[in-house]
């Protein structure tokens, strides 16, 4: 089977099972474990920011570090379809109290004065007041859209004359700096949090870290245990994000360059299924909306000929290209979607 699910299907090869064969270990509840220590350090050091926080999953990264920006009742602004609104099942809402308001963009695209317009700090005893915004970069259900760096910076501008905070879901900002070249420590210089994940491009089992300033992790931390997730030798799981780091980032560009590859072949078949142009990372994202076939069912025979995808909405499907997929596999689903597509 030739998965495109997600860039979240690699298994750990060799290196990375030797890594983690090796790693010293402590007890992390205790901040005894140097491998996660050290990897805590290490990207936060990557970002400019003065501490980090290992947690099992993306997920609770944003979610720590919204509820570290935004107080009960208050409010976070996000895009219509970023991670933290649609895919964290109302965590927001369910454990912080947090009410969200969304603006919509095309491919996820961030600008900066549809976020702005819609903010409203300090509304008095009438209306939700505003104090934080969340960037998605890249943007996962926009089809790996990088946001670009001169809407983040007038993101930043604006919101810190209106007094709001910023938070980077960075999941696959790693993508990002691949494709647009712009620095971690410039990425990391707009925003107070920030969630970066090791198990999507980057190939780990299992992990994404928290980033901000010390004061802001040291009562992470407390969440984190209080969340249920004071987790024991996780030197094991670090060590992977240490193999991760080391290995895995410039490679990445290997998944764009396949992405891109599947993107021209479908838009020869149909134009109006993808713009290869808007495909700049790892994520193409089919729009079937002028093809008499659903999502679910492009996945159905896709999956007959040896290929999954996913079907993200009835007429959305997405493939995503990842460190277990190759050249000859890239031609192989070409060949297996445009048979698809047709039949
Ligand atoms: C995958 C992902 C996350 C985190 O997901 P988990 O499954 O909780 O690790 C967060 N944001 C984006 C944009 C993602 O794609």
């Amino acid at each position: 089977m030739i998965d495109l699910r997600s860039d979240t299907v690699t298994v750990p090869d060799q290196g990375m099972r030797e890594a983690i064969a090796q790693a010293p270990v402590g007890d992390d509840v205790y901040s005894d474990d140097p491998t996660a220590n050290s990897l805590e350090e290490r990207i936060a050091a990557l970002f400019g920011k003065e501490a980090g926080l290992f947690t099992p999953t993306g997920s609770l990264a944003n979610q720590l570090s919204i509820r570290s920006l935004v107080s009960p009742g208050e409010e976070l602004l996000a895009e219509t379809n970023s991670h933290i609104v649609r895919a964290e099942l109302g965590a927001a809402a369910v454990f912080s109290g947090i009410t969200t308001r969304t603006w919509p963009a095309r491919n996820g695209l961030l600008k900066a004065g549809d976020a702005l317009e819609i903010a409203r700090p300090d509304s008095g005893p009438y209306l939700v007041s505003t104090t934080a915004i969340a960037v998605e970069n890249t943007h996962n259900f926009g089809g790996g859209t990088v946001q670009p760096i001169d809407q983040i910076k007038e993101l930043h501008a604006g919101a810190s004359k209106l007094g709001l905070h910023l938070h980077l879901d960075g999941a696959r900002i790693w993508n990002a700096h691949v494709a647009s070249g712009v620095s971690f420590l410039e990425y990391g210089k707009y925003f107070e949090t920030i969630s970066v994940c090791l198990s999507k491009g980057l190939g780990a089992p299992v992990g994404s870290v928290m980033l901000s300033t010390k004061e802001r992790i040291t009562k992470s931390r407390v969440w984190r245990k209080r969340y249920g997730a004071g987790m024991r030798q996780i030197g094991i799981l670090a060590a992977a994000g240490h193999y991760a780091l080391d290995n895995n980032i410039e490679r990445l560009a290997q998944d764009h360059g396949r992405a891109k590859k599947l993107a021209i072949a479908l838009s020869a078949v149909d134009s109006t299924l993808i713009d290869p142009a808007t495909v700049e990372t790892n994520i193409v994202g089919l729009d079937l909306s002028s093809l008499p076939i659903s999502a679910a069912e492009l996945a159905t025979r896709c999956k007959a000929q040896g290929l999954l995808i996913s079907a993200l909405g009835p007429k959305y499907a997405r493939l995503v290209t990842h460190m277990n997929f190759d050249d000859a596999q890239c031609d192989e689903a070409i060949e297996i979607l445009k048979k698809a597509l047709v039949a």
